[in-house]
Formats: C-alpha cells, structure tokens, sequence
C-alpha cells in the first residue's frame, strides 16, 4: 500500500531479483514534490518487450507504460491537476533548454533522462514524476488501454509521422504484435493502404480487423513473388528478429524508407549499398516519441478510437511474473497490462500471493 505523508511518499514498489523474471516487493520514499513534480498513483502499466532487456538487473523496477492519477501537483504544475488520468513513459526529463528541446525533438536531448533510471517507473503503486512529462489522457481512453499507447502507440506512431508518412502511401507494417497490432490502426486511420506482413499465417484474420487491407507472409518471399509484389512507399519492422533486409529494400518503390523500430539481435548486415544511391532508398531507425509527439499521438488514437487489444494482468510480483513469462513465450495478444487493484483488495491479494510463494 502506498501511503502519503507530509513530508513525501512511500511507495510500493515491484523489483527484479538476481533471479531472471523473478520480482519483489520492495518499499521506498519519495520526498516531498518539489515546484514541477507530481505525485500519480498508477491503475494500469503495459509489459513491454523492451522492459525484459532489463530484467536482468537487480533492485530495477521496470515498466515505461505506466498511466494513474494525479494525487499531488508541484506549486508550478498549471496543466494538469488532482484527479487527471496521466500516463507517462520512456523519457523522464529532459534539459527543456537546447535546440532539439526547442525544437519538439527532446527526445534527443543530450541531457535526456530515460528509463529505468530511477525507481520511479511503472511497476509500482504509486510515483513521483516530472509533470512536464507527464501527458493527460483524453476523455474516453481508459487507463488499461492508454499505457499501452505510452511506449508501443507512441514508437509506431512517432515511426510514421517522423518519416512524413501520408494518405497516399503503401505501407507495410511487419510483425503483428503489441507494436504492429496498433501500427495497422495508426496506418489504416492516416488514410493509407495497409499491408500487414508476418511470418506466421495465423494472424491473418486479426490483421484485417486491426486496419490491414491485405496480409502477406514473409515466407513466401521467393525472388519471384518479391518482384511482381507492388512496392511500399514505407516499411516499418516492429519485430525483435532479424531479417533478410535486402529483400525489403527490394519491397520499396525508389525514394522509399525501411523504418526499424524493434531492435534485431545481431548487427545489421545490408547487403548491396547501391539501392540507397541508384534508388535513393532509405534504412532508418526510430525511438519512441517525446513530449510533442505523444500529445499528438494521444489526440489522434482518441479521435480514431485506436486501442490496443490487451490482457490483464493484477499489478503484484506474481501479475508481473505471469505477464513477462507470458511474453517471453511469445503468447501475447497482444499487450499484457498490469491493472492495480482497488486499494482494499492491494492487501488481500498481496497477503494471498505471499502465502503462495
Ligand atoms: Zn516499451
Ligand atoms: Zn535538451
């Protein structure tokens, strides 16, 4: 149970172990907030992938996804208030004060503050944040469906509107996953047409009623097939595994762009370089967005009704267990989210689990 006091907060925490995926609870305090912090107690916190590329280190607590609301403002808080449903994600803080600060690109910031650093993250009851990163979230998205949005809706989105992707696109969206399933509702809303692309045949049904207009599979890349495939103008990879990237620079019309957002295991092998001169293809990568981008991305997926397809998971050592050994095992369909019980019922489940253990 998180309990507040004058002079800060102590807060419930979920941290790894030096077991692989094993989690504990711990307890820390907060000071008091300072003139731009805020106090959230969290209701719902997406598993990301990405969160498992840090479980390996102990005492972290891990989730980027993290929404809740607002129990305490900063005296120089002004846009949000007590009571606002907020999320917040990857990037904690940033300068504010250097050009790509300036410029809505502070996720480049060189003074960037990024998770985990800090205990303050989305595994957790409760956390002390930077209210200037902090975004509210709009009327009609409920807390389990906005955390999602906060790292995997922001990654595909900040993916598409970074590469000026526009209505008269083919795109292409590889990987029918916790990112891919709410890239096809991205693409499919900007008004493009939509190719969902997966290495499996089994997520054909679901990829057309996410938003894609055809579903191919990347086994059938044959030479042949890649050369009478109509071109993509944009292609972005959400998967973790690597690819034969030539055949996809063979997929782009000239001038295209191959965007990678999930991060391959090995280091990238082109093959030949003449397509990025002959045909002035492109091979980017893309983060997840800062503070301009995830204010457009939230307006957007509630003007679109764009929501992740999710499954619920009870925010405690054990829920988080279950949920990354659900991902790990490639499970997912397709966002696990960690949903905080009501207060009363924190104890009774955390009392249970304990004698479970
Ligand atoms: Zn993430
Ligand atoms: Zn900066």
């Amino acid at each position: 149970m998180t309990v507040s006091t004058s002079s800060g907060y102590d807060i419930t925490a979920y941290a790894t172990t030096e077991k692989q995926f094993k989690f504990k609870k711990i307890e820390y305090h907060a000071d008091a907030l300072t003139d731009y912090q805020v106090y959230i107690k969290i209701k719902a916190c997406g598993v990301c992938h990405t969160d498992m590329d840090f479980a390996g280190i102990p005492d972290t607590v891990l989730g980027h996804e993290a929404v809740g609301e607002i129990v305490e403002t900063g005296s120089k808080i002004t846009s949000i208030k007590k009571g606002d449903l907020v999320g917040f994600a990857y990037m904690k803080e940033s300068c504010l004060d250097c050009l790509l600060c300036h410029s809505g690109e502070d996720i480049m910031c060189r003074k960037r503050k990024m998770f985990p650093e800090g205990l303050n993250n989305g595994y957790a009851h409760g956390a002390v944040c930077d209210g200037r990163f902090v975004y509210k979230i709009p009327e009609g998205i409920e807390a389990k469906h906005a955390g999602p949005l906060m790292c995997a809706g922001s990654t595909v989105f900040s993916a598409m509107y970074n590469a000026n992707v526009n209505p008269t696109h083919r795109i292409a969206i590889v990987g029918i996953g916790g990112l891919g399933h709410l890239g096809l509702q991205f693409a499919r809303a900007w008004g493009c047409h939509v190719t969902a692309i997966s290495h499996s045949r089994d997520k054909e049904e679901e990829a057309l009623k996410f938003g894609a207009h055809e579903y191919l599979c990347s086994k059938d890349f044959t030479p042949e097939f890649v050369e009478k495939t109509e071109k993509f103008d944009f292609i972005l990879s959400t998967v973790a595994v690597d690819h034969d990237y030539s055949t996809f620079l063979d997929l782009l019309v000239p001038n295209g762009e191959f965007k990678l957002v999930g991060i391959p295991p090995n280091d990238i092998k082109f093959g030949p370089v003449l397509p990025f001169l002959l045909d002035q293809k492109k091979f980017t990568g893309a983060i997840l967005g800062g503070r301009k981008i995830n204010t457009l991305l939230l307006k957007f997926a509630a003007r679109h009704n764009i929501r992740p397809q999710i499954e619920e998971f009870p925010l405690s050592a054990q829920g988080i267990e279950d949920a990354i050994h659900h991902l790990h095992a490639g499970k997912a369909r397709y966002r696990g989210v960690l949903i905080a019980p009501e207060d009363e019922e924190v104890e009774k489940v955390e009392a249970v689990e304990e004698a479970q253990r």
